[in-house]
C-alpha cells in the first residue's frame, strides 16, 4: 500500500474558475456590447503543480495557454492543444528559435539580446510575438526610453518574414494591493504603446479580477488577459478570498490519520517540544509533512479538517507527518481522513497565511511523490 496522501485534481473546477473569470470580464466591461478579452490561461509551473495535461482538460475554452517552459508547451502541442501558445519569458537561445516555428508558438520578446537572435535566424515561417515593456515591475521587457526603438526592431523582423504578428504586453506589480500603482502602470504602457499596432495583453489574476481595473482600460480590440492563480480557485489577494469570487478549489490535498494518542498535561508534541498541552487531550498523526509540499513555517493552530471536522496542526510539522487536535473529533480514529486544503477543508490561502506564505507557492510545491487523481 502506498502512503495513504493523494492529491485530487478537479478538471471541473478549472472549467468552473475559466468560466467565472470570463463572466467577470464581461460583467466588469460594463459598457453593453464591448467584447470580453480573450483569456491565456497561465499554466506555467506544471500548471500551478495540477499537471499540465490536467490544465489542457479544464481550460478546453480558453483562448490560449500562456507559460515559460518550451518543453511544457511542446507537451501542449503533443496532447493536442492547437491554439495559440504564449511563452511568458520568450526563448533562452538560438536553438530556440526552430522550435517555436515547427510549434507555432507565440514568444515573448523583452530584451535586445532576443532580438538580436531573431535577426541572426533563418525561418521558414514568421513567428507571432508581444514585445514586453518594463512599466514598473523592472523585471523583465524593455525600458519606456527603449521600446518605440525596440518595437521598431521587430516591425523590421516582421518585414523580413521572421516575425509575424505583433503585440503589446506589460505587467502589473501591485494588481493586488495598490490601484494607483497599477494606473499609473497602465497610463505608462498606454502612453509608450499609443499608435502602435497589435494585440494588447496586461492583466494577470488580480488584475483582471480587481473591480473597475480592467473596465478602465481604453476600449480596444484585440486585448488578452492573463490569469494564473484565480483559475486554480486561489485568490490572488490577501483580503478577499476565491469563494468570495465564486471561484473552486482545483487541487484537494488529503491524507489520513496513521496514529492516534493520548497525552497528558504537560506533554509536548513533536520537534523542538514547540507545543506543550495544557491539559490532557487526544492527537492525531497525519501522512502528511514538508517532503509533500506542505509548508514546514505552518505554526500551531494552522487549520485541518478531519472526518469533516475543522480542526489545528499542532507543534511542528516533520519530513512526513504532523500531528493534529482531536478535541472535536472524538469520533476520529487511525484511517480517518484528513484534507490538508481544498474541497471540504481549508482553502490553500488559509493554510498559506498561517505559514506566511501565498497560496501559489504552496500549490505549486506540492510534491512528485503524491499520486494525483483526476476527479
Ligand atoms: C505568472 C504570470 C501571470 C499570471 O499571474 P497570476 O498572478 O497567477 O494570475 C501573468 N503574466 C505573467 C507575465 C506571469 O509571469
Amino acid at each position: 500500500m502506498p502512503r495513504p496522501i493523494s492529491a485530487t485534481i478537479s478538471l471541473s473546477s478549472l472549467s468552473h474558475n475559466l468560466r467565472i473569470v470570463a463572466q467577470q470580464l464581461t460583467d466588469g466591461g460594463v459598457s453593453a456590447g464591448r467584447q470580453r478579452p480573450s483569456i491565456w490561461a497561465v499554466i506555467k509551473a506544471n500548471a500551478y503543480g495540477h499537471g499540465i495535461e490536467n490544465a489542457i482538460s479544464g481550460f478546453g475554452q480558453a483562448e490560449g495557454l500562456a507559460m515559460l517552459d518550451l518543453d511544457e508547451a511542446v507537451r501542449c502541442r503533443e496532447a493536442g492543444w492547437t491554439k495559440p501558445i504564449l511563452l511568458l519569458e520568450g526563448f533562452f537561445e538560438p536553438a530556440d528559435v526552430e522550435t517555436l516555428v515547427r510549434h507555432r508558438l507565440t514568444t515573448t520578446v523583452h530584451c535586445q539580446e532576443q532580438l538580436d537572435m531573431l535577426s541572426a535566424s533563418r525561418v521558414p515561417e514568421p513567428i507571432d510575438a508581444f514585445i514586453k515593456l518594463n512599466t514598473g515591475m523592472n523585471r523583465l521587457g524593455f525600458s519606456t526610453n527603449d521600446y518605440l526603438a525596440a518595437y521598431g526592431q521587430a516591425q523590421a523582423l516582421q518585414a523580413r518574414g521572421i516575425l509575424g504578428t505583433l503585440g503589446k504586453m506589460t505587467h502589473f506589480a501591485r494588481a493586488d494591493d495598490d490601484a494607483i500603482v497599477t494606473q499609473q502602470q497602465l497610463r505608462m504602457f498606454n502612453q509608450i504603446t499609443q499608435g502602435l499596432p497589435g494585440e494588447v495583453s496586461l492583466c494577470n489574476s488580480a488584475a483582471t479580477l480587481a473591480p473597475g481595473l480592467w473596465a478602465s482600460v481604453p476600449d480596444r480590440q484585440d486585448q488578452w488577459v492573463r490569469p494564473g492563480i484565480c483559475l486554480y480557485g486561489s485568490s490572488p489577494f490577501a483580503e478577499k478570498s476565491a469563494a468570495e469570487f465564486g471561484l473552486l478549489p482545483a487541487m484537494t490535498l488529503a491524507a489520513k490519520l496513521i496514529s492516534v494518542r493520548s497525552i497528558s498535561t504537560g506533554e509536548a508534541i513533536g520537534y523542538g517540544c514547540t507545543f506543550v498541552s495544557s491539559r490532557s487531550m487526544r492527537i492525531g498523526v497525519v501522512a502528511c509533512g514538508y517532503a509533500d509540499g506542505y509548508p514546514r513555517h505552518a505554526v500551531t493552530g494552522t487549520p485541518i479538517t478531519v472526518e469533516g471536522v475543522c480542526t489545528r496542526l499542532l507543534g511542528r510539522v516533520s519530513m512526513d507527518m504532523l500531528a493534529v487536535d482531536l478535541t472535536p473529533v472524538p469520533q476520529a480514529r487511525v484511517g480517518s481522513s484528513a484534507v490538508l486544503w481544498g474541497d471540504g477543508g481549508p482553502s490553500v490561502d488559509e493554510v498559506a497565511a498561517a505559514a506566511g506564505t501565498i497560496g501559489y507557492e504552496l500549490l505549486c510545491a506540492v510534491a512528485a511523490r503524491i499520486p494525483k487523481i483526476i476527479s
